[in-house]
């Protein structure tokens, strides 16, 4: 990918206006899904192996690669594209075959978030992705609601909020908080354990709660992060 160096990168506010229009007629149609880093959020994966129809392990295995980083010991789940065509496994040559579940990334493409607060940046520039050079104009903001990104940026909120204060002061925690922060992306692990009466009652647990979270897995995912908040809190 031919990324927009990070020096000349314009920054934008929700209210700036840009000019974009993706379509199937470009000649850099899917491009953007070769060769590219995308990473995952534990949202992106429920939203992900939910639209698929299969377990959370087997997702992991077969669109992953993940690790814990070995300075942060945060975990790391990106997108496996294809060894050899190097194509992200979910586009086909109509587009995304997932595209109403696609990972946040993929909705903010070919904008990201920049470091500074509520700014936004383009990532790529106008030769790479000719979408930028449409006549259609639209700000930010529009864009941002047009990709349904608000319920990725809820849940990134609620994950962000477990974080351990040694993480977000000096960007690294411990290897356990690491492989503990990782059942938030495989989800069915903790799901299994909700199965378990000594484990909910030990963790206070009422039936209603669990009922409640294994009938939709946004509240599985809440209540996964609010278990590894508090199993944290007894790490560190
Ligand atoms: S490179 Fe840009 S315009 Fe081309 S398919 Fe990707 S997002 Fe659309
Ligand atoms: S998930 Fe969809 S939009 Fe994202 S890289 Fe793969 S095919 Fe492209």
């Amino acid at each position: 990918m031919c990324p927009v160096p990070s020096e000349k990168r314009t920054l934008l506010s929700r209210s700036t206006p840009f000019h974009f229009r993706c379509h199937a007629d470009l000649p850099c149609f899917t491009q953007c899904c070769r060769d590219v880093n995308i990473y995952l959020t534990p949202y992106d994966v429920l939203r992900l192996r939910t639209r698929l129809g299969i377990s959370a392990a087997e997702f992991l295995h077969k669109y992953t690669r993940h690790f814990l980083a070995r300075q942060s010991h945060l975990p790391v789940v990106q997108l496996a594209m294809d060894p050899t065509s190097l194509y992200c496994r979910l586009v086909t040559n109509e587009g995304c075959s997932v595209y109403s579940d696609r990972p946040w990334a993929c909705r903010m493409y070919p904008l990201d978030l920049a470091d500074q607060e509520g700014a936004y940046q383009p990532i790529v520039n106008q030769e790479r992705c000719l979408g930028l050079r449409e006549t259609t104009v639209l700000t930010v903001q529009e864009w941002l609601d047009d990709q349904g990104v608000e319920p990725y940026v809820e849940m990134d909120r609620v994950f962000q909020a477990i974080l351990p204060a040694d993480l977000i002061a000096c960007g690294k925690t411990q290897p356990g908080v690491g492989k503990l922060l990782y059942l938030a992306y495989d989800l069915d692990r903790f799901a299994e354990l909700l199965k378990d009466p000594r484990f909910c009652s030990f963790y206070e647990l009422d039936e209603e709660t669990v009922k409640a979270a294994e009938a939709d897995p946004e509240r599985l995912l809440r209540l996964a992060l609010r278990y590894i908040r508090g199993q944290m809190e007894e790490l560190l």
